[in-house]
Formats: structure tokens, sequence, C-alpha cells
């Protein structure tokens, strides 16, 4: 026998939620939108032909970096996109985080960093959050090789105001500091307006969850230009044509379209507003969400019954077994009809139990 397996790489995957396929499922377990993409997405799909998949797409995905930039009031060269946030992210780990330091996130987070500095080899320390889920913005005033801060985080649904990240990125001149804007669009604040005032600041937004595209894969990241340089510099040492064609051209669409954005997005704040109210009602402690779903512990049902018992029903949300959020469950908000068929079975459970 060879020893050719000591030459491969040992890593730990990141665990994405399941991806059931139920006729009768209600799926609330991995912050997909329950409305359909603009129209214009449609429009232009159906405008494709197949030929026009014979030659190799933009390298620098124009169309849509050009629309990001008019929508977002930034040049162009501030622009960098991916197949979703998380290729945006891996590539922003392996651009900006090459130092000796210890890179810092919460230790309760979006579960793929640890994945990442893994993957790469970064070293890191995570702060743990206060009693009350939130991350204390004095953990990231220390000597760090880089910080990433999911805001709102996740998978707490809690946001930090922007004053208190501006004080992270003025006290840290000397590394990048990320901010992972996955769920701004559903209340929280974003570091957008900061990007001209500090040269250290990437912020990494996504189309999966606002504007519907998961399945898509489009996520981008904006900040100074050196910064974006660089990243694409290292993605162009990888592999130049990361953007299909499709995605670039419905990417497009999805972005001009801000009236849809605003009304569905609108749509999901006040259905997670209504539903935290109704599971208050019933005894969960539901957590102040600025996000497209709702983290909530009941007062004496555990986490993993309900979630067992709603999987049992086709209803779909997700359970993290981790120490500190192992009895909170975390749901995806979806349309009305889905909420309430959601909070009836929960119900329902609740008073046949007692
Ligand atoms: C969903 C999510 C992402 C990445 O999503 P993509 O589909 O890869 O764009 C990144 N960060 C957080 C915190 C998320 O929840």
């Amino acid at each position: 026998m060879g020893d050719w397996r000591k030459n491969i790489r040992t890593v730990e995957p990141y665990v994405p939620g399941e991806q059931p396929k139920y006729e009768d499922m209600i799926k609330l377990n991995t912050n997909e939108n329950p409305y359909p993409p603009a129209p214009g997405v449609e429009k232009v799909l159906k405008s494709m032909e197949t030929g026009d998949f014979r030659l190799y797409p933009k390298p620098d995905a124009r169309e849509l970096v050009d629309a990001l930039a008019a929508e977002y009031g930034v040049p162009a060269e501030q622009v960098f996109v991916g197949v979703g946030s998380d290729d945006v992210l891996g590539m922003a780990f392996l651009t900006c985080f090459c130092g000796d330091k210890e890179i810092l996130f919460p230790d309760i987070t979006y579960s793929f960093y640890p994945v990442w500095a893994d993957l790469f080899r970064i070293p890191y320390k995570r702060p743990a959050l206060d009693e009350n889920f939130r991350i204390k913005k004095e953990d990231y005033f220390v000597p760090n090789g880089g910080i990433v801060i999911a805001n709102p985080n996740a998978p707490t649904s809690i946001a930090l105001p922007l004053a208190d990240i501006e004080e992270i990125v003025k006290h840290n001149p000397d590394s990048v500091v990320i901010i992972d804007e996955a769920y701004v669009d559903f209340g929280g604040e974003s570091a957008l307006p900061l990007v001209e005032k500090y040269d250290n600041l990437l912020v990494v937004q996504t189309f999966s969850k606002s504007r519907s595209m998961a399945g898509m894969r489009i996520g981008f990241a904006i900040g100074n230009r050196e910064l974006i340089d660089a990243m694409y510099a290292v993605r162009n040492s990888y592999n130049s044509y990361t953007m299909n064609m499709p995605s670039i051209l419905c990417g497009v669409e999805a972005v001009k379209d801000r009236a849809y954005f605003d009304k569905t997005r609108t749509a999901i704040m006040e259905t997670r507003e209504d539903t935290a109210k109704k599971l208050t009602a019933l005894g969960f402690t539901v957590l102040p969400s600025a996000t497209n779903f709702l983290f909530a512990a009941h007062e004496s049902v555990p986490a993993e019954e309900l979630f067992a018992m709603l999987r049992e029903k086709h209803i779909y949300v997700r359970y993290f077994k981790q120490p500190g959020i192992q009895n909170y469950l975390r749901i995806t908000i979806g349309t009305p009809e889905q909420m309430e068929r959601f909070v009836a079975e929960v119900e329902q459970y609740l008073a046949d139990r007692i």
C-alpha cells in the first residue's frame, strides 16, 4: 500500500441545512425567501438562447458589477462579485487574512467562518457573546490579524448598531474588518456608507436572501479599490470565470427592480413581527430579529423535541446542537400562510402535551 494519504488535505467541512423535497413541505430551515425573484429575472432567462452558452462569460461580469455600482453609488472598481457570498467570503479570507496574528469572530456566528479559517490555516480566536447573545465590541479592540462579523448576526438574528461597527473598524487600522451583511436588508444598518471613510472595511452582501436568488448563487463585496483589486488578483489566480452568464444577466434584473425588492422585504418583516408576537404568546423567548428568521426558545419544551415534531409534519426549521444555543430553534420567515400553519402546529402540540 502506498502512502499517498499523507499528501491529502483533510478538512472538517461546513454542513448546510438539509434540502428535503416533499410536495407538502414548509421549508423554514435555510433562510430562503418565500417569494419569487423580481419579474425581470424570468423575462431575461426566457430570452436566452442556449447558443449564447457557447462562449465564455465576461470574466469581469461587467453588467452585474455596473448595476451594483449604480445601485449602491460606488465606482465599479470598488465592487467584487462571486458565486454567492460564500465564494466572496472565502476569497476575502484568502486575500485579507494572511498575517500571523489570530483573526477574530464571535463564538456564536455563521459556522462557515471557522471552516475557511481551518482550510486556509488561519489562526483564530472566538470572543463570547454576552448573556443576551450580543456582540461585545470591546472584545475586538485587541491586536488581531483581521475581523469578520455577521451583522445582523446568525443564527441569533440580532443587529449591532452601525456606531458600534464603526468603532470596531476605527480601532483596527492594521487589519481588514469584514462585515457580512447577508441579512441587512431585513432591518439592519448597512456599513456601506463607511467604505468611503475606512480603507480597511469590506462589506459583503448576497442575492440569496433579500433578492430571492439562492439558487442562482450571486454575492458581492464593496470596499476600497486596493482591497477589491487584491481580491480579484487572488480570484484570477484560481478561477477567472466564476460568474456564469445567466447569473450575471439575471442578477442585473434583480438589482434594477427596487420596488419589488422593497415590497417583498417589507412583507417578510411584517410577517416576522406577527410571528414573533404569536410565538411570544405561546411561551417562547424570541430574540429581537433584524433578519428573515427568528431565533426562539420555549420556556418548557426542548427545542430538539419541537424540531423533531415539526419535521414529522414536513415543517422544516433549523436546530443547532451547540452549547449555549441548544434550546433555540432558527425559524425562517415564509409566507403568512406558511407561518400560520407553523404556529398552529406548535400551538396544537403544546396544548396536547400538557
Ligand atoms: C446565507 C449566508 C451567507 C451566504 O449565502 P450565499 O448563498 O453563499 O450568498 C453568508 N453569510 C451568512 C451569515 C449567511 O447567513
